[in-house]
Parts: C-alpha cells; structure tokens; sequence
C-alpha cells in the first residue's frame, strides 16, 4: 500500500500543477506540522511529504507511504486553520485505519473479474493505476467514483476529531466547516461525496466535541494550540 501511494502521489504531482504561493503552502504545511506528531504510526513530519495543488476542487487526500495533497479550492471552504484542520486530519485517518485497502483489492479483484494478481499483469498501466487511485480516495479526479462507505466516513470524521483535538485545534470548527461544504453544496470533495447526509455527520461530530474539548483543552494547556495563518 505504501508503494502504491508513493506512485500515485508521484502522479498526481506530474499531472496537477503545485500552488506557487509560498504563503498557501506555508499555511497548509504548518497545519500538517501540527497534525503529524499525533500520528502514532509515523509521528515524524520530516518524513511525510505534504504538497498544495492549484486547483478548485474543494478537496485534500492522504495516502499510504506518509503523503499529504491539498487543493488550494478546499481553502475556499476550510476557512481557518481549525478548519482546514479538521480536513487533513479527516484524511489522515483513512490512511491510519487502512479505509483504502480492501477498497484497492476488492476493486481491482472486481473490475478485472479476476485475482488480483493476474489483474496485475492485465491491463493497461493507465487503467491500472487509475483503479489504484480509485482505490486510495483518489477515483474523482479520475473519473472513478469510489467513495469510501458510511462507517468508514463516520470513523475518519471521529479519528481525525481526536487528531486536530491533541493537536491543538479546536475541534467545534469541524462542525462549522461541514456547514459551509453543506451550503456550498457543488463539486462535493471525497468526505462529502457517500456520506449520510450533513446532518447526521453534524450531529455525529457534534455528540463526540465534549470529549474531544477535554484533549483540546490539555494541548492548549501544554501551550500547544495551533498558531497557523495565511
Ligand atoms: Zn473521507
């Protein structure tokens, strides 16, 4: 898996232009610094590699192999760094509970018809690679739609609530951030796209915030709440 999200990532790097914007990347890297150390599997930021796409899609992905993308249309919606935070630690949840995984199996196994492993050695490279993406999150910009399944969401939007909590963000932002993709309600981004509805997300969210204040709370105390801005 890991070896699968160092490619896709690779090209997705040659395929989508990276923002220039020396202030968005400083932004959006000072989230992720804050995010990474709460990762218990890879605590480290300098071996993550996080990358700002210019592009409007309201959307951000994180892959196997320690990779991080943000589009620079998800900074219309994640308006503040309790927000966007609340994105990226959505994302890196799929990635620590392995949400990809059975999809990239079960989705080559099924399209190909066959085992994984002659579908392996079928197939165009390109259609290969775009069953992968679909796999890892990534289906939308390749015209696959693959959405992760509800408990899946509903797993990543409580993981990643702890993570910006010990972070040092706080974690009532989420639920504003899912009200405004609610309003905006065009191009749904990938944590839009499967889940219930907006409500029960909310409402989801909203029932877990007390908990997640209380780490909020300690990280602030620790003197560790995020300082990030644009
Ligand atoms: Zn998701």
């Amino acid at each position: 898996m890991d070896a699968m999200g160092v490619q896709s990532f690779e090209q997705i790097k040659q395929s989508t232009p990276i923002s220039e914007d020396p202030n968005v990347q400083q932004y959006v890297l000072c989230v992720a610094d804050k995010i990474i150390p709460q990762v218990k599997q890879n605590p480290d930021p300098k071996q993550w590699e996080v990358v700002v796409f210019e592009d409007d899609q309201a959307n951000a992905f994180a892959l196997p192999g320690n990779k991080i993308g943000v589009y620079t249309g998800l900074l219309k919606y994640a308006k503040n760094q309790d927000q966007l935070a609340a994105v990226m630690g959505h994302e890196v949840a799929h990635v620590i509970a392995k949400h990809g995984n059975e999809r990239v199996s079960s989705q080559m196994a099924t399209q190909a018809g066959m085992s994984i492993a002659t579908f392996m050695l079928g197939g165009t490279q390109d259609e290969n690679s775009a069953l992968i993406l679909a796999g890892l999150g990534l289906g939308v910009q390749y015209g696959i739609i693959l959405p992760f399944s509800r408990s899946h969401e509903s797993e990543a939007d409580l993981i990643g609530l702890d993570l910006m909590a010990k972070a040092g963000f706080d974690p009532a932002e989420s639920v504003t951030l899912w009200q405004n993709m609610s309003k905006a309600g065009t191009s749904p981004p990938e944590f839009m796209s499967t889940h219930p509805s907006g409500e029960t997300r909310i409402k989801q969210l909203r029932e877990r915030i007390p908990n997640a204040n209380i780490e909020y709370q300690d990280a602030v105390k620790q003197g560790r709440r995020a300082n990030c801005k644009l």
